[in-house]
């Protein structure tokens, strides 16, 4: 599914490269969970963002379903961020005006869903997630822990094949962590392929393996 070779990513830093990531290579399978570790500064969200498309290296190559996506357009890089990226971030990243359901369904309006199945799938979602109850109130009205379910219903209504996930627990107290690690176990039991980061020693052994970074180098697979 991904097959990174000598990826490089420097910014320019008073006319000398300041290198984040140095050489990566990385190749992960349809169904992989892969758990990112390494200190703050090591460049773990910026390997998060080049395989969410969301940034590019400056050298080195991205395959991303047998495509290379280094010169891709920009309409078709977006196409494929939407339509086969999920991203869980640590601070949630809801929209504050929304509800819960208008939260989960901004992801379908994006893929161009037609409203009437909208809204049933993000019925379905909803009650999977156990959170039904609460399809009508606000972010700010919900603890962390049901916060970080919407943001997870929210990366996954569309059923991306692969789903990002930047410290999902950073911000959750221990069992509300377990609960959000729970459900991602599940999510990559059914065929979705996962790569998260994450401090907590305990969350990443979830990963089928776990990748370490050190001053934006691969020090152990
Ligand atoms: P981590 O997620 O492991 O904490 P990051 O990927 O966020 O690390 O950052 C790695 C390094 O890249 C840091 O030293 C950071 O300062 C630098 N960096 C990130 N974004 C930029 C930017 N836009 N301009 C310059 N340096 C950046």
């Amino acid at each position: 599914m991904i097959e990174i070779k000598n990826l490089f990513k420097y910014y320019n830093h008073k006319s000398q490269k300041s290198y984040v990531l140095k050489d990566i290579n990385l190749t992960i399978e349809e169904g992989d969970f892969v758990s990112i570790m390494g200190p703050s500064g090591a460049g773990k969200s910026t390997l998060l963002n080049i395989l969410g498309l969301l940034d590019e290296p400056n050298e080195g190559t991205y395959r991303f379903f047998e495509e290379e996506m280094h010169n891709i357009k920009e309409k078709k890089r977006v196409e494929y961020h939407r339509n086969h990226i999920g991203f869980i971030f640590q601070a949630y990243h809801l929209i504050d005006e929304m509800t819960v359901a208008e939260n989960i369904e901004t992801a379908l309006v994006y893929k161009g869903v037609k409203r009437k199945e909208r809204q049933a799938i993000v019925a379905d979602v909803l009650d999977r997630f156990n959170i039904v109850g609460k399809k009508d109130l606000f972010p700010e009205q919900l603890s962390g822990g049901q916060q970080q379910l919407v943001g997870i219903a929210r990366a996954i209504v569309a059923k991306p094949a692969l789903l990002l996930a930047d410290e999902p627990t950073g911000n959750l107290h221990s069992s509300q962590g377990k609960m959000i690690m729970d459900l991602l176990k599940e999510l990559n039991e059914e065929g979705t392929t996962i790569v998260q980061v994450t401090h907590n020693d305990a969350f990443a052994q979830y990963g089928k393996r776990i990748i370490n970074l050190l001053d934006g180098r691969i020090v152990a697979n």
